[in-house]
Parts: C-alpha cells; structure tokens; sequence
C-alpha cells in the first residue's frame, strides 16, 4: 500500500457543510465548487484514493488557484486545518517536474543563508547587531527577525521597528525562516529552515512579517515568536504623538496580514496601535486576501489581480490617508496597485506608521525626519 498524501485525521474532519465557501476569495470569482475549500478537499480525498491522478487537470489548476489565505479556517464548525491541508498537497503536487519554475527559483534563493544576507544590501542592509551594555547573553535577547523579501524590499521596516523598540537584536547572520518552502511544496525544507533560524536566533525572536510569524509559531511554538503589534502591544511603545494630515488627525486603515489574521487570530492588536496614533477606518474587505499571497502573484499574476482590485476600490473609498500592512507581500502588492491607480493613499507598514508618530513626539532637536513612505 503506498504511503498517505494527507495526514487522515486532518482530511478526515470535513463535514461538507460549506460554511467555508462564502469566505473564499477563488470561490467568490469563479462560483465554481471546484475552487472552494470544500472542494478542494474533495480533490484531495480523489487524490489520496487514488480516484484522481496528481497530474489531473482539475487538480493542478486548483493547487495553484488556491491563495492559501487560509480564510476558510475561522469559519469552519469542524476545525479543518486547511492550512496544513495546503502544504501536503502541494508537497505531493509540486514535485519532481510539476514544481513551478518561478517557485524553483526563489526557492533555491532563500535556501542560502549568504544569498538571504546579500539581499539586503540593495536596499540598504541594516547590518550586524553591536551588543549594548544589559544587553544579555543571546538566549534572554529578543530578536528581531529581518526576513528575506523583506530585508531586500523594505529594510526601513526593520530600522523603525528598531527604533520603537531599541532593544530588539538585529543579528545579521540569519536566514530564511522557511515559510516560502513550507506554502510551496517543500514543507520538511520549511521545518528544517525554521529550526535552523530558532538556533541561530535563540531566545524570542519577534517578527514584522505576518506570514512568517505563522510559519514559525507552527514549527517553534507561541512561546518563541512574536509577531511585533503583539509585542509592542506587550510592551509598550514609546512616547507617540498624533498623526496629522491637513490639520486634523490622519485616517487609517489596515490589511490584514492572511496568516495573522486566519492563522494566528492576531488582528485586534494592530488596529489597537494605530487607534493610538490616528482615526482608525475600517475597511470591509481588510480581512479578505490582497492577492499577494506569497508567490501567487508571480504564479497566477491575473488571479492576483482580479483578487486586488475590489479591495483597492474599499481602499479608495473609505477616504483613508494611510493604508497600513503588516507583511511585506501586502506592501509590495497594495503598493503597485495604488501606484497603478495614481491614487493619493499611502502604504506603510505598521512599524513605519507608528515610527512616525514616535518622531513627532520627540523633541524637536533630536528629530530626524521620520520613516520612508509607501510610494
Ligand atoms: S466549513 Fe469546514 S467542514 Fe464545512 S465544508 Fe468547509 S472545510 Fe469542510
Ligand atoms: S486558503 Fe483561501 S483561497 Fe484557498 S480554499 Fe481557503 S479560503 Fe479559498
């Protein structure tokens, strides 16, 4: 008998009830069963029958629709673990030949941690950490994990959150936390990634990206990560002052980050934080995918877009000046589409909002001139 795709208990649990299926943004573009989680579940239980061959039309393409937002999991009664459903398949599904060749590339990338270093230099590469007096030995320091994508695309989210929470260790010699390969096919490489990051981060290690904080908490427990609203929410900010646009307070509102937000449950203390600092404006669809979804927008570019857009239409109508994000997938996406758009709303990632509000409030003389903007 060969061996099961699917871990029993976790494709066992569906009921067919389709709670899940209103809260699926693939399902809500096509109206297609086939592209809803319950069926989706339905193909994986014809693939691990055997009733479907992997390399089956209908499968490929779902493997691939599928943003793995994980928006069906808080919804369902019976506590699929759809997240986790994912990676198996595609751990089945993307091997061998059918591994996407863009997911081959990037990664064979973030596998290095040498290659993950010299990603930051483009954008400005914050450096090692120099240890400070109380600092501590490694494993009582909190560690702030500085990402692959995000290390190269946006290194001023690592400077700010520095600057809201000096004591926040900034070890270069860090890799990826394995995230990428985890969502793609290769979720023992993702495990094995995450243990290496936790040794060479020992003690906690706080994260500004959403998708890697779930990823890690998966493999390392609650208790090592932290995504950072949660630890700033633990401990604190420094002074902040208001945000101000045109003479009054500046109007903000949030995207969430997909696997904060379905897989970790953290969305409250974001919207907490930036309450601290501006009018907080919610957004209907803030909890809905961006469509950036880690590589998605590389692989399905049109889906991606098609999943956007309405969500750029929220944005622009709730009249905010600021859209916050807490992943840099979301930035980078929302970025392009409101660039696209020529709209006036601007993306910063949480930490860089509330560095902002941070240098308002310091005195005059020792201001620098806040954090960089979105676009
Ligand atoms: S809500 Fe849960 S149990 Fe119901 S169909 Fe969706 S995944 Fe299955
Ligand atoms: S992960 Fe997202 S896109 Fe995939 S089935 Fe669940 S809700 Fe739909």
């Amino acid at each position: 008998m060969s061996p099961s795709i699917f871990t029993p208990a976790l494709l066992d649990r569906c009921i067919s009830c389709g709670f899940c299926l209103p809260a699926c943004p693939t399902y809500d573009l096509t109206k297609d069963e086939a592209s809803s989680p319950r069926g989706r579940i339905t193909l994986m239980r014809a693939l691990e029958t055997g009733a479907l061959p992997a390399d089956d039309p209908t499968l490929a393409r779902e493997a691939s629709f599928c943003l793995g937002c994980r928006a069906c999991e808080p919804v369902c009664p019976a506590g699929v673990e759809y997240g986790a459903l994912l990676e198996q398949w595609r751990d089945h599904q993307w091997s061998g030949w059918r591994v996407p060749l863009i997911v081959r590339v990037l990664v064979q990338v973030v596998r290095r941690d040498l290659l993950v270093r010299l990603m930051g230099f483009p954008g400005g590469n914050i450096g090692a950490g120099r240890p400070k007096a109380g600092v501590g030995v490694a494993a009582e320091r909190v560690h702030l994990m500085l990402g692959c994508f995000e290390r190269a695309m946006f290194p001023r989210v690592a400077r700010a959150a520095r600057r809201l929470r000096p004591e926040l260790w900034k070890q270069s010699a860090q890799g990826c936390c394995g995230a990428l390969h985890a969502h793609n096919g290769e979720s023992d490489e993702g495990i094995k990634m995450a243990h290496r990051l936790a040794e060479q981060l020992p003690g906690t290690i706080v994260t500004t990206s959403g998708g890697c904080a779930a990823h890690l908490t998966s493999v390392l427990g609650r208790d090592r990560v932290l995504e950072l609203s949660e630890y700033l929410t633990r401990e604190g900010t420094p002074p902040l002052s208001p945000l101000m646009v045109d003479g009054r307070r500046a109007r903000v509102g949030i995207q969430d980050s997909c696997h904060l937000r379905n897989g970790m449950g953290v969305h409250r203390q974001p919207r907490a934080l930036i309450a601290l600092v501006a009018d907080y404006v919610d957004i209907p669809s803030a909890g809905r995918c961006c469509g950036a979804a880690g590589t998605y927008s590389l692989l399905r570019p049109q889906d991606s877009r098609a999943v956007l857009e309405p969500k750029l239409d929220d944005v622009e109508a709730a009249g905010v000046d600021y859209l916050v994000v807490v992943n840099p997938g979301c930035q980078r996406q929302l970025i392009d589409g409101l660039r696209r758009r020529k709209s006036t709303v601007r993306v910063l990632h949480l930490a860089e909002l509330l560095a902002k509000a941070a240098a308002g409030a310091e005195p005059a003389r020792r201001r620098t001139g806040g954090v960089g903007g979105g676009h």
